[in-house]
């Protein structure tokens, strides 16, 4: 609901903004049907199963007992982050299936990290508590072999112990996240500590600075100034007048594709750490209402969306920002999705303007789906569009724990929390067609129709407004889709058919404008990137040339082992790509995958190529083999 609270701080006047929609409560909907069995399974072993949860937390815990992310001083690992993860994931699903259990189990859990804290207040993962940066001189002299996640892993856990708190109402949870910040800040200050300097050595602060969302969510709960001072220097952090990157608010109007910003984007555009950031942006606009914060991260996700969006929903290559447009390829580290996801549903929530939920739709329905693996607790690293996605045993020397698995729980929650909202005027908005039950102001939707597999959604509405009026519903039209026909029915019920717009979606890949040298830099860390020391047989994959996909609504099809193709015909589909073929699709029955199809690509002329495909996701979602090569979404 659009509506403006005048705060008068210490510095400056700010306009709060409410958000331009309302959300549900979370446990007020429920996900359904056949995709929504991932999530069910997914938040059980992780979050409410305690057999599961009390390894991952025991494990998380047992970095701030034994502070040893810095053990090699110049090195730091990053095992601090998985406890503040995994709590926000366990309040969040709390909130989600509204769990008493759990919420209890939430109070003890953080009271259990609480007691790592010493006797100067300090509780971190490493030894050294102003270990928080590199020195140029270390990092010459191990040859840049240095990292330090120190204030991002304490970001991490400020942010879990704020979000059980907003789950559980327990005080004492608001106070420890309030202290541990407060602390952080007079350590900062106190050593002089530059934020822009901390981290690691080439990301110019940004794994700190991200700490601007939690900072605000603090302060709106505690109104303390500091805090709020706190990220108005972060912000300015990103306004310079020597040019240091991000530089958001100098470099957005510039014009440039994000990843030619600057020179070696492989350096200094990691997605995941600058996708936080431009959350905290957003978050700054709701608590103070500055409206450049938000246009400034508007377009630079446009910017993202145009030149680093890639084939599976995913963004960048594994990790990094490097102009998905320079590539034939795709492959996108699963905490990458899991933040596009994010910024994007928060900037629908804020802006109210829908479109921003189409990458959420294709980036869910895909990259990020396709990371979890089927009847499992667990995830890849990185999803890729060929062979198999980037398995991991565990990160840090952990077991149970590593970077994405511990973020993954929260998108289900995200997306469920705009499946149906509610503008200022008291229309209902239908956003989502998975499957769902949502309650919203007393007004029940029951979403029915197996979307996206099928094209044909029931959407039921029962109740009425609270002046008893007939509900206003409005249906979201995705960008995909052609044509989207609405009737009503009796008894309040709506049936939508979409055109499913069965396509070949072509692509080319632009050449970069970088030099020649650097491009060639940039194109070798990418392909580096996506086989990974451990997966070398997948660089003789690698495509030259850009391919096409098949898509039915927002599903990008794959061909598949589950399929029954076979592996040389997985490896070498010859491209049809640019060439002025048709696909036209099939549905077909199939064990053990979603939205089969059997696909015919045709022109006139030429041989018609028949093959089957499934949903990228239902094709990719195990770990395969060492050295399998199971699915491809390159036609
Ligand atoms: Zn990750």
């Amino acid at each position: 609901m659009r509506k403006a609270i005048v705060l008068l701080t210490g510095m400056s006047v700010m306009v709060a903004c409410a958000d331009a929609v309302k959300a549900p409560r979370l446990g007020d909907v429920r996900l359904r049907g056949a995709l929504a069995e991932k999530a069910d399974t997914f938040l059980d072993r992780r979050i409410v199963d305690f057999r599961g949860r009390d390894n991952i937390f025991e494990e998380a815990r047992r970095a701030f007992v034994l502070r040893d992310d810095d053990e090699c001083p110049w090195d730091g690992q990053w095992r601090g982050e998985f406890w503040g993860k995994s709590m926000i994931c366990a309040a969040r699903a709390a909130d989600y299936l509204d769990d008493s259990v759990l919420k209890a189990w939430i109070v003890d859990e953080c009271r259990r990290l609480i007691a790592t804290k010493d006797a100067g207040g300090y509780i971190g993962s490493y030894s050294v508590m102003t270990n928080c940066s590199t020195p140029p001189s270390v990092v010459a002299a191990h040859k840049g072999a240095c990292t330090n996640w120190n204030l991002w892993n304490r970001k991490y856990m400020i942010w879990g112990l704020f979000m059980a708190f907003r789950t559980t109402g327990d005080k004492t949870l608001l106070e420890a996240a309030a202290g541990q910040l407060e602390q952080l800040i007079d350590m900062v200050r106190s050593n002089g500590i530059r934020l822009e300097d901390t981290g690691h050595h080439t990301l110019n602060g940004m794994p700190t600075m991200s700490i601007l969302k939690p900072t605000l969510m603090v302060y709106e709960a505690t109104k303390k100034a500091k805090f709020l001072e706190f990220a108005e220097s972060i912000v300015r952090g990103w306004d310079r007048a020597d040019g240091r990157a991000p530089n958001f608010f100098r470099n957005a109007g510039s014009g440039k594709p994000l990843h030619a910003w600057y020179p070696q984007p492989e350096r200094w555009a990691k997605t995941y750490e600058m996708l936080s950031c431009l959350d905290g942006l957003v978050e700054y606009h709701r608590v103070t209402g500055d409206r450049r914060a938000l246009e400034t991260v508007i377009v630079i996700r446009d910017n993202l969306d145009r030149t680093d969006g890639n084939s599976i929903g995913g963004l960048g290559i594994s990790d990094r920002l490097l102009g998905a447009e320079n590539f034939a390829y795709a492959s996108t580290e699963v905490c990458d999705v899991i933040h596009w996801i994010r910024l994007n549903v928060d900037l629908y929530l804020v802006t109210g303007d829908d479109r921003y939920l189409d990458s959420v739709e294709f980036s869910y329905f895909n990259a990020f789906l396709a990371s979890i693996y089927r009847n499992s607790g667990w995830t890849p690293l990185i999803v890729r569009d060929a062979g198999r996605h980037r398995h991991s045993l565990g990160q840090c020397g952990y077991a149970y724990n590593h970077c994405c698995v511990d973020n993954a729980a929260r998108t289900f929650m995200d997306v469920a929390s705009v499946a149906v909202t509610r503008g200022a005027d008291g229309v209902f908005h239908v956003n989502m067609y998975q499957d769902a039950t949502v309650t919203l102001d007393g007004v029940r939707f029951e979403v029915r129709g197996d979307y996206p597999a099928r094209g044909r959604v029931t959407v039921r509405v029962v109740g009425r407004t609270a002046d008893g009026a007939d509900p206003a519903v409005v249906f979201r039209k995705p960008g995909w889709c052609p044509k989207m026909d609405v009737s009503r029915g009796a008894n309040g019920v709506y049936a939508l058919d979409f055109d499913m717009n069965p396509r070949l979606t072509e692509r080319t890949v632009k050449p970069s404008s970088a030099p020649a040298a650097e491009a060639a830099a940039t194109q070798k860390f990418g392909a580096d990137r996506f086989v990974f020391i451990a997966d070398p047989d997948l660089r003789k994959s690698l495509p030259k040339e850009a391919y096409a996909t098949v898509q039915w609504g927002p599903l990008v099809l794959a061909r598949s082992a589950r399929l029954g193709t076979c592996r040389k015909e997985l490896e070498s589909f010859p491209s049809v790509n640019g060439k002025g073929y048709k696909a036209s699709l099939k549905p077909i029955s199939a064990h053990g995958v979603y939205a089969p199809f059997e696909v015919e690509l045709s022109k006139p002329g030429a041989e018609t190529i028949r093959t089957k495909a499934c949903s990228y996701e239902s094709a990719s979602d195990d770990p395969a083999s060492r050295d399998g090569f199971i699915f491809s979404v390159r036609f």
